[in-house]
């Protein structure tokens, strides 16, 4: 069974195509650009090197229509026809409290994508929009949607109330609904197989640092908790997002520095974060780097950064009463030593008892604590597709 995985952007598309018989990646590639000058296609068959091509890419179904061209190439494809491929696996941002699981798509489940539309204004027209590219090139083809806010509706209601007059939720869905689910829930399960454990007897804390990051509290397999929000601005510190801030920064900055709301949230967005405290990047490596040969701000930045992940360790400990695991994925949290061991030195009251040794790995899994650490902590590299892949395979089961 072959399954196409499509993570849809407003102006970009990533897209792997699985045979799910091993679960391998037989092909994968981004589409760039979709309506700006210098749009493009990068195509990598497993094993060849990456062919990029530029060309007019003025929409979404013109860059479907070239992943789809793409796959089905006489020299880098990996389709001798469309009859191969069994169906399409989305990456949704936002389902709200309408999805807990991944769902076949209809024009039901469309319909309430959309009616979630203002609770993620820069994701999910996006994602809707690759999805209705898809339907229009692929009609025939079944599509699942898969969420990022799914896994976290487990949470309690006390973990995700803010208190705030109860009737916003009531009328308008306020409420923490946390992202980055797919990579919390791959993790997790990952942690319980390398450690031997049954999902349901461990409490681990998941930490997605990368770009965009947010650490999860995961009680027997299930979220308790999430440091991201109503919106993906909240919880630890960011390439440019802000993180936790006090609320009232938004009327304070708005009102000195003249700024409609739509420009300080811009600000807290794009221009904030690792980039707005160093002033010299939102990229870990620059940070690291700059840091390296003193500079102070950026030195600041990576110290705010892992003194939030520390404290939503702590936090997370206590809300579940306990901890097994602590796992460190994406980008920084695969490939940063220093930000891994700076983020556990001090923990060890704990019981979180970091290798020196082997906290030197980068991109792979391992256990990189002790022997003797009560806490184990892992690195996971993060799997979103598989997951989207393997949901896709099992509704159409
Ligand atoms: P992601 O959003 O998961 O793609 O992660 C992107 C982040 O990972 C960026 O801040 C990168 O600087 C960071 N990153 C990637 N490779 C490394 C590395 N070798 N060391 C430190 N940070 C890295």
């Amino acid at each position: 069974m072959k399954i196409l995985v499509i993570n849809c952007g407003s102006s970009s598309l990533k897209y792997q195509l699985f045979d799910m018989d091993k679960e391998h990646v037989l092909a994968k590639g981004l589409v760039e650009r979709i309506g700006i000058d210098g749009s493009r296609i990068k195509h990598t068959k497993t094993g060849m090197d990456a062919i990029t091509t530029e060309t007019p890419i003025p929409d979404h179904k013109a860059g479907i229509k070239l992943v789809i061209d793409s796959l089905l190439d006489k020299s880098h494809g990996v389709l001798a026809s469309l009859d191969e491929l069994s169906a399409v696996g989305h990456r949704v941002v936002h389902a709200g409290e309408k999805f807990a699981t991944s769902v076949k798509l209809d024009d039901k489940v469309m319909a309430a994508l959309k009616d979630c539309i203002p609770l993620a204004p820069l994701h999910n027209p996006a994602n809707i929009m690759g999805i209705d590219a898809v339907i229009d090139v692929l009609p025939r083809i079944p599509q699942v949607g898969v969420f990022d806010t799914a896994f976290h509706q487990t949470m309690p209601k006390v973990a995700f109330t803010y208190a705030i007059p109860y009737g916003y939720y009531e009328k308008y869905g306020v409420r923490r609904y946390g992202f980055h689910g797919t990579s919390h829930y791959y993790v997790s399960r990952r942690v319980a197989d390398m450690l031997g454990s049954p999902i349901e007897k461990l409490k681990i804390i998941t930490c997605h640092l990368g770009n965009g990051s947010s650490i999860t509290a995961v009680d027997g397999g299930r979220s308790v908790d999430t440091s991201m929000g109503f919106t993906p601005l909240a919880g630890v510190t960011m390439g440019t997002r802000c993180g936790d801030i006090d609320p009232a920064l938004v009327p304070f900055i708005s009102k000195t520095e003249n700024l409609s709301i739509g420009e300080v949230d811009s600000l807290l967005n794009k221009k904030s974060g690792l980039l707005g405290i160093s002033g010299v990047s939102s990229d870990m490596r620059d940070i690291e780097e700059a840091a390296g040969r003193g500079d102070e701000r950026s030195r600041l930045a990576l110290q705010v950064l892992v003194y939030g992940i520390k404290k939503y360790i702590g936090a997370y400990a206590a809300a579940m009463g306990g901890l097994d695991a602590v796992a460190f994925t994406a980008g920084v949290g695969e490939n940063s030593a220093t930000v891994r061991s700076m983020a556990c030195e001090g923990l060890e009251f704990l019981g979180m008892e970091l290798d020196g040794e082997k906290n030197k790995v980068r991109s792979e899994e391992a256990v990189i604590s002790t022997d003797s650490s009560k806490v184990k902590i892992l690195v996971v590299p993060t799997n979103e597709e598989l997951v989207i892949a393997r949901d896709t395979k099992r509704l159409l089961d």
